[in-house]
């Protein structure tokens, strides 16, 4: 049970968002008390668990949905300019966290592994084009480019094996690339906020949200009964389970939002040989219809020091909102105020409609002849399905009824005092830049007083590093080192 019945600020669910909020608070401001509440046993448990998520350090190296195609043929590159600074300020935090101790093994939670773009056909003049858009960009300086089977074959054994050899197809390969367990960063940040204040409890599940003067009382439960808190500050980084808080809020700001969950699936490669022989994120082309998060993508994963190799994902339907929530969240969320936005994007998106239907159909067989692309030697016997993380994309009022978008949306009331977190993408890799951006909405008045303590932990914190080429080779070259990265 929570020691005290007043928090400085109270933190809705244990996951990397609140982890990286709490460790931003207890570095800003120490002598606030600080109260973090997960309803399930451990934290780091739902989203962002390894195997939840894809674990890729999402720095716009390979997604191709990042640099959409323009009329003219030429790639906008704007949004992956901005992904990978976002990205940067994570790499940044980690290494300071690092470097001081409050994480230990940057390795059981980051390391190396290229990432790749690979495309067929029609699809190579595309990549083409926005190799050579990129390529000349500093953030994306070292990007390489090959469209000879034996050079991709070098990179990526299992994608040219078995492959007809004149097969037109193409590859990019970042050897700057990520992957993060951000399961294990979500207990690290955790631990070490708690290890320097922090309160916090798993099992305690909040159920109610309500004002109290300016500031908000909290009411749960526990195995060992209900609970009240008060405080002047929430973030409700409930994941799946902030619209319902949000909604429970009563904030106008919060009208209007709706939920659409998107399950995940995963193949695993059960055959040690076949992980040996792949090290990389190969990401391709989305189908048509099919939504951004549904790239496919075969990708060496590192947990506890071993390598995995996993393809997907699939997507499916669930009415949960989280991988451990109820099979009424989604007709609990109907409102309203946020009715015809979620009429609204059911209508508009017949296309993304139809091809949840097929993913959900898919057999065994259509789930291998999907990893064929990629890997046209793969066995059946070798895979096994795996259940992922759930995704609840955020449905938007807007003119004429609602839009679906696939990002995040940080969501606070006029005055400061709560924020949710609502969507997922491109999500924990972001977090840093995501409660940067809540610090600054939430607590205005503190910006000047935590400017130099910003700095001191995010050297390029208020700086775009694009602009300030010697600021980004010190920080990637001080980043690299501290998080032991070989790139
Ligand atoms: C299939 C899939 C693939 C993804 N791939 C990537 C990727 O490659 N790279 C990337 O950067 N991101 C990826 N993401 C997104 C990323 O996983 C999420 O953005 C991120 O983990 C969200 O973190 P969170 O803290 O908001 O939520 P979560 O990690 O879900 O944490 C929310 C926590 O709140 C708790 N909670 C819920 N309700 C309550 C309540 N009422 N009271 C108390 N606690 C509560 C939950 O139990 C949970 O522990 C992926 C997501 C999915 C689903």
């Amino acid at each position: 049970m929570p020691a005290s019945n007043r928090y400085d600020a109270v933190l809705i669910g244990g996951g990397v968002m609140s982890a990286t909020l709490a460790t931003l608070l207890t570095e800003l401001e120490p002598d606030w008390s600080v109260l973090v509440l997960e309803k399930l046993d451990t934290v780091g448990a739902e989203s962002s668990d390894a195997w939840n998520n894809a674990g890729t350090g999402h720095s716009a190296l390979c997604e191709l949905n990042y640099t959409p195609a323009r009329a003219d043929g030429t790639v906008d590159i704007s949004k992956a300019v901005a992904v990978n600074e976002q990205f940067q300020l994570s790499r940044q935090l980690w290494a300071h966290l690092v470097e001081k101790g409050v994480l230990s093994d940057p390795r059981s939670f980051i390391n190396s592994v290229p990432h790749m773009s690979f495309v067929r056909g029609g699809d190579v003049d595309f990549l083409r084009a926005r190799f050579d858009a990129l390529s000349v960009h500093p953030l994306f300086a070292g990007m390489e480019w090959a469209q000879d089977h034996a050079t991709i074959g070098e990179w990526a054994p299992l994608l040219t094996a078995g492959r007809p050899a004149d097969e037109r197809i193409a590859a990019t390969r970042a050897s700057a690339g990520t992957d993060v367990d951000f399961g294990a960063l979500t207990k690290g940040m955790l631990s070490g906020a708690a290890a320097r204040g922090v309160e916090l409890l798993t099992g305690h599940a909040v159920e109610d949200v309500s004002r109290r003067g300016s500031g908000w009382t909290l009411k749960g439960r526990s195995s060992a009964g209900s609970f009240e808190v008060a405080t002047p500050f929430v973030f409700v980084g409930s994941g799946g389970g902030a619209l319902h808080l949000l909604q429970r809020s009563g904030i106008p700001e919060g009208e209007g939002f709706g939920g659409f969950p998107v399950s995940g699936q995963w193949l695993r490669c059960t055959d040690p040989a076949t992980v040996a022989r792949h090290g990389a994120k190969v990401y391709g082309q989305a189908e048509v219809g099919a939504p951004p998060m549904s790239v496919p993508h075969l990708d060496t994963r590192v947990m506890d020091g071993r390598k995995s190799l996993m393809f997907g994902p699939y997507a499916g339907f669930s009415p949960k909102f989280l991988k451990k929530g109820s099979w009424l969240d989604l007709p609990r969320s109907v409102r309203p105020h946020n009715l015809l936005p979620m009429l609204g994007v059911a209508k508009d998106n017949l296309s993304l409609m139809t091809y949840l239907g097929k993913q959900i159909v898919q057999s065994m067989d259509d789930r291998v002849e999907a990893l064929r692309i990629f890997h046209p030697e793969a066995d059946a016997a070798d895979w096994e399905l795996l259940t992922a993380g759930q995704r609840v994309q955020v449905i938007k009022k807007a003119k004429g009824g609602g839009v679906l978008q696939f990002g995040t949306e940080l969501v606070h009331a006029a005055d400061g005092s709560i924020a949710a977190l609502l969507g997922a993408s491109p999500g924990a890799s972001t977090a840093v830049e995501v409660m940067f951006r809540l610090l600054r909405q939430c607590f205005p008045a503190h910006q000047d007083a935590w400017r130099d303590k910003l700095v001191e932990m995010v050297p390029s914190y208020g700086r775009q590093l694009a602009q300030d080429t010697d600021l980004l080779a010190t920080t990637v070259a001080r980043t690299d080192d501290a998080l032991q990265l070989t790139a």
